[in-house]
């Protein structure tokens, strides 16, 4: 089969799929606000309420929390600054290294480099794009000296490895019970980034919850979105306490005197932002619904297109299917840019998945450990319109 033809098999299967109306141009993930959206900001711009303190922002915090099963949420500005807190927090310092796959957004490489640690950068699975836990610990077996108070040095670079992150992929879930297993036995701290996956629960338990923190965004073109925004969950009060604190610059609670006690940061998520976010979060079980039912006429009708696969949860995991991706059969740059040219020509938002941090000039020099599946998903995958609105009855 010739690349035109594939492509124009995709197209195709995009019209059957895809909502007649939107034809001009369908977007890869718009925001859809069709609940209490503009009440709840209205009543912030009629009372005052905009910025740092709310009520809203406590009720987002309360939502969140009761929605994923976290003791604690505490919202904050974006995902990459929950990134930074929650590795922080977490006790990673300058000179560790932090073990984060190569595969992803640059958030979850900046955020360390913030810290003067170094991103480490390790494989994903092919089954879930997201951390392989197997692969992992090999690595770790070959690389790692634990010393006898359980932390982890690696003995090439004499650095100590503190933590890893794990990213759940377009809302896959990483198989986080083995990388837990393989966590503990290393004395490696989990961070994860659910920046991608509020909404995805793996094994009954909602993705956040397995690490010691865990990171969520709600940009603009995440499944709920606060304009910008994220959040970080916790299990632990003190931890809680400490993330508020350090997001609230550090500012000791008085009626009227500013004694600062560390330096901290305005990462703060603003009340009409939190209000927006509460109507959204309203809204997130319709919206997995609806992602869900778009996600089974793709896998329907993709089953028909020879050349590539819809990719599909696992079943140990529930997706939000925030992102859903074509995979072609093996990597081919070539042919992967022409589907990207002729789909996006016609009228279907697509994309190719990041660029891998380590062929990146920012982050060429980091450590890494072989990274096959890596590159050669960077060559496979294609994400098609995935919007909530996209499904239409
Ligand atoms: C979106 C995203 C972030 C960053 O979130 P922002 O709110 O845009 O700062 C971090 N990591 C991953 C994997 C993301 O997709």
């Amino acid at each position: 089969m010739n690349n035109k033809h594939l492509s124009l098999r995709i197209v195709e299967a995009f019209r059957q799929v895809l909502p007649a109306d939107k034809s001009s141009f369908v977007p890869l993930h718009e925001p859809a606000f069709k609940g209490r959206e503009w009440d709840y900001v209205k009543e912030c711009l009629d009372t005052g309420w905009v910025s740092s303190v709310g009520k809203y922002v406590d009720r987002f915090e309360r939502d969140l929390a009761d929605y994923t099963g976290s003791p604690f949420a505490i919202a904050v500005v974006n995902g990459t600054a929950a990134l930074h807190i929650s590795l922080l927090i977490a006790g990673i310092q300058a000179g560790d290294e932090v073990l984060i796959p190569s595969l992803t957004f640059v958030a979850t490489a900046n955020a360390v480099s913030y810290i003067g640690a170094t991103p480490h950068f390790v494989d994903v699975a092919r089954d879930t794009m997201g951390l392989d836990p197997y692969k992992l610990e090999a690595y770790l077996r070959d690389i790692v000296h634990v010393q006898s108070n359980g932390q982890s040095f690696n003995r090439i670079t004499g650095r100590r490895i503190a933590a890893v992150v794990p990213m759940h992929t377009f809302g896959h879930s990483v198989e986080l019970d083995y990388l837990v297993e393989v966590c503990e036995r290393f004395g490696l701290t989990i961070v994860e980034d659910a920046a991608e996956s509020l909404g995805t629960f793996y094994k009954g338990r909602h993705t956040g919850t397995y690490g010691k923190l865990a990171a969520i965004s709600f940009n603009g073109n995440k499944i709920i979105t606060t304009g910008g925004g994220g959040a970080i969950l916790t299990a632990d009060e003190n931890i809680a306490k400490q993330v508020k604190h350090m997001t609230t610059t550090a500012k000791k609670p008085h009626r009227w005197a500013y004694d600062h006690d560390q330096i901290g940061y305005n990462y703060r998520l603003p009340n009409i932002n939190a209000a927006l976010g509460c109507a959204q979060l309203e809204q997130l079980p319709e919206m997995l619904h609806k992602k869900r039912q778009l996600a089974y006429r793709y896998e329907a009708i993709f089953a028909q297109v020879e050349g590539v696969e819809w990719f599909k949860e696992k079943e140990d995991g529930s997706s939000n299917y925030w992102l859903n991706a074509l995979l072609l059969e093996k990597p081919d740059e070539q042919l992967r840019n022409s589907i990207l040219d002729f789909t996006n020509d016609n009228g279907f938002m697509t994309r190719p998945i990041w660029t891998p941090m380590h062929r990146m000039a920012i982050y060429d020099h980091c450590p890494r450990m072989d990274l096959s599946v890596t590159e050669e998903l960077e060559l496979r995958v294609i994400n098609i319109p995935s919007g909530s609105d996209l499904f239409h009855n």
